[in-house]
């Protein structure tokens, strides 16, 4: 029976997955494939062993496709398809089959129950061994072309050149890679930071470092971009996932912005101006307004944005008049402040563009242009905000990958 020769270039989660499920696939069916993972590191899977600060955020508990493309600034529309075929629940299954459960956090995050990424790791180089799949590092593509009869070369540390049936190129965040793949012909899309905190030097609000904020409203003036949810006041400025979710969709435009531009936050989440006015004259006492916070807003937080409004220490709640309640309501609803510059976030951060979705056959995450040539994971222009959606984005472009690489 003839052999199918595949090479994957990048040992990381999507090369991984796509190795792995080729191999389950070939099994099944009674196929011949012989798989070999060439990683130019020394070591493979170093994202899994960093991801979600060494606990390995593998997925997200969302169950339905149609919600999960939501949280894809890019991607969305391609992968709706793909996530028919497989979504977090099978993710779920795949390593649950393999020994390995997975826990749900408070926000729908998933880890394994372990809290260690080696977990994942294992479980991974378990599997790859048990396919006897060859795993081969300090082995770098240093050259791709298809030869007249459809094979694919490959060279490898600019020596070795090898030919193969199939090559999937899973090689994530390279520039070298994909300024290779756009000599080949393919359409990048330049890539840019997602996944990034603002940078912002404001003495007073940098002196609340550690404090945080269950739901505020952020908007990017001048542009149309805006989210909800919690806020954390770093020593360097703000993150948190209102910050994290900005930062991914507006990702390109942040970029052209040069990371310079004023955003404006509601510290109540949805009350409007005039509903906290009338929410804060209707407060009568003889309690100093510094002392007593509102709106959920944290004691520390209150009194800086007491101070902002220049509202006098001592003043009481029943000194208090239509023209403070005023500027306290600004204050809380519209402060501005101007970011310069962003700090990377350290549980994850990704980057928005790579190989244009045009050039993609969703249905095997195979080349259009390069039939044989397969893609899967952050070598694509497909990223997601943060909780567990780019892993999913790998396991669900590797799987899908896998089972089109055998021919049956
Ligand atoms: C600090 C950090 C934490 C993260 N945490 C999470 C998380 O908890 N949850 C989540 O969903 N996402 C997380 N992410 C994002 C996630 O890690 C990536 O989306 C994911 O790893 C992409 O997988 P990949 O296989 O496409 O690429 P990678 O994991 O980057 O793997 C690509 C591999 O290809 C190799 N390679 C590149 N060029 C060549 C070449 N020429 N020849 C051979 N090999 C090559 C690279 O060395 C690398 O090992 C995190 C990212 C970072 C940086």
């Amino acid at each position: 029976m003839k052999k199918t020769s595949i090479a994957i270039i990048g040992g990381g989660a999507a090369g991984f997955f796509a190795a792995l499920n080729c191999a389950i696939l070939a099994k099944e069916k009674n196929k011949q494939v012989s798989i070999t993972i060439y990683e130019q590191a020394k070591n493979v899977l170093q994202k899994v062993r960093i991801s979600g600060g060494g606990r390995c955020n593998v997925t997200h508990a969302c169950w339905t496709p149609k919600e999960l493309v939501k949280f894809y600034p890019r991607g969305s529309k391609e992968l709706l398809g793909p996530f028919h075929t497989f979504c977090c629940g099978d993710t779920v299954a795949w390593f649950g089959e393999r020994g390995v459960e997975l826990k749900i956090e408070g926000d729908g995050r998933m880890f394994p129950k372990s809290d260690s990424s080696q977990t994942i790791i294992d479980c991974l180089l378990k599997t790859t061994n048990d396919f006897g799949i060859k795993v081969l590092t300090k082995h770098k593509l240093t050259h791709l072309s298809q030869s007249d009869n459809g094979k694919w070369i490959i060279e490898l540390n600019k020596e070795k050149k090898l030919e193969f049936d199939k090559v999937m190129i899973a090689s994530g965040s390279s520039k070298v890679m994909w300024d290779k793949l756009s000599t080949l012909g393919l359409e990048i899309v330049r890539p840019v930071p997602s996944l990034f905190t603002f940078n912002i030097k404001n003495s007073l609000l940098n002196q609340l470092m550690g404090l945080s904020l269950q739901d505020v409203h952020i908007k990017i003036l001048g542009t149309k971009l805006n989210s909800n949810g919690p806020l954390l006041i770093t020593h360097w400025g703000l993150s948190g996932p209102a910050v994290l979710k900005l930062s991914a969709w507006g990702a390109r435009k942040l970029n052209e912005l040069q990371y310079d531009f004023q955003i404006q936050i509601n510290f109540t989440g949805a009350s409007k101006h005039e509903e906290v006015k009338k929410q804060l004259l209707a407060i009568r006492n003889n309690q100093k307004v510094m002392n007593i916070a509102q709106f959920n807003i944290p004691k520390r937080l209150w009194k800086y944005l007491v101070t902002e409004a220049d509202i006098p220490p001592e003043r009481t709640w029943n000194e208090f008049g239509k023209k403070q309640a005023g500027s306290l309501a600004t204050i809380i609803t519209q402060s501005t402040y101007n970011v310069k510059g962003k700090s990377t976030f350290k549980e994850e951060f990704v980057t928005a563009g790579g190989i244009d979705l045009k050039e993609i056959d969703f249905k095997k995450f195979e080349s259009k242009k390069f039939p044989g040539l397969f893609f899967a994971g952050e070598v694509l222009n497909i990223d997601a905000i943060t909780g567990g959606f780019n892993f999913q984005a790998a396991w669900t472009g590797g799987y899908i990958v896998g089972r089109n690489m055998v021919d049956y």
